[in-house]
């Protein structure tokens, strides 16, 4: 589904990812772990082009983005980014719901307006999807109003509305209070378990080791190891995971 091949970011001199490969199959579910700064919110920004990476490319499914290299590029408009990001859906740390609108409208806000849904579909599809999240209840108030933890769900739930074939998430409870972190991986695993393709960045070990699929260690602008949770946790080879391990626990 998701296919990276020798990825490169340079923000100036800083060399932030070092050509990174990475090919993703439907309905993997691979946690991305490692140290701080070394470039895996980058990541995930570049696969929907957030940022524009230096070097490599981007495939998801039929759709392809080549990054030139700078002094090749022509500052052309490349329309299959726009293709590329309808497939991908993201969730940050920082929720970014609309507070002027209620949970049901922040759900049905890009369907009806960027996908020209027609209203009641988009509102039964806003419903659906609010009661998997378990914010169904909720529907008709204002995200000041919310938890954190619940305006991450509604978040979650807004992202699904797009209908992506593949889903970013990165550190989305590690601005929560601890006793809301629960709640919002629980909705992570039920959209696992349906089958959603994820790359989930995490400090949560435990989430990673039971729900992944594949778990990738970065470590300066590579993966610097991958495998099984089994594999990563118990019996990495790489000296680097072993002692990101220790400290993380
Ligand atoms: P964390 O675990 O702290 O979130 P990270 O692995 O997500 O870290 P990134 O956010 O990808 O790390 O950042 C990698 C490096 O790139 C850092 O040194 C950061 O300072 C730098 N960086 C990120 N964004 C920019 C930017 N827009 N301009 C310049 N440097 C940047
Ligand atoms: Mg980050």
């Amino acid at each position: 589904l998701l296919k990276i091949e020798g990825l490169s970011k340079s923000y100036h001199d800083l060399e932030v990812l070092k050509g990174v490969d990475l090919t993703v199959n439907k309905g993997e579910v691979i946690a991305i772990i490692g140290p701080s700064g070394t470039g895996k919110s980058t990541l995930l920004r570049c696969i929907n082009f957030l940022e524009e990476p230096t070097a490599g490319i981007v495939s998801i499914g039929e759709d392809k983005v080549e990054s030139l290299p700078q002094h090749k590029k022509q500052r052309t408009f490349h329309p299959d980014i726009t293709k590329l990001r309808t497939k991908v859906g993201m969730v940050f740390q920082h929720f970014n719901l609309w507070p002027h609108m209620s949970v049901l409208e922040n759900v049905m806000e890009g369907p009806t307006l960027i996908k020209k849904k027609p209203k009641a579909e988009a509102l039964e599809q806003a419903k659906y999807l609010l009661d998997l999240v378990k914010m169904g209840d909720k529907a008709d108030q204002y995200p000041l109003s919310l938890s954190g933890g619940q305006q991450q769900r509604v978040a979650i739930a807004r992202a699904l509305a797009m209908e992506p074939e593949l889903m970013l998430f990165d550190e989305v409870t590690s601005a929560l209070d601890p006793q809301l972190v629960g709640e919002v991986l629980e909705a992570m695993t039920n959209l696992a378990k349906k089958g959603m393709t994820m790359l989930v960045v995490t400090h949560e070990m435990r989430f990673a080791e039971n729900v992944a699929t594949r778990v990738i260690f970065m470590n300066e602008g590579k993966i610097a190891e991958e495998g099984t949770p089994e594999k990563v946790f118990h019996n990495p080879d790489n000296p680097a995971t072993k002692s990101f391990l220790s400290f993380s626990k």
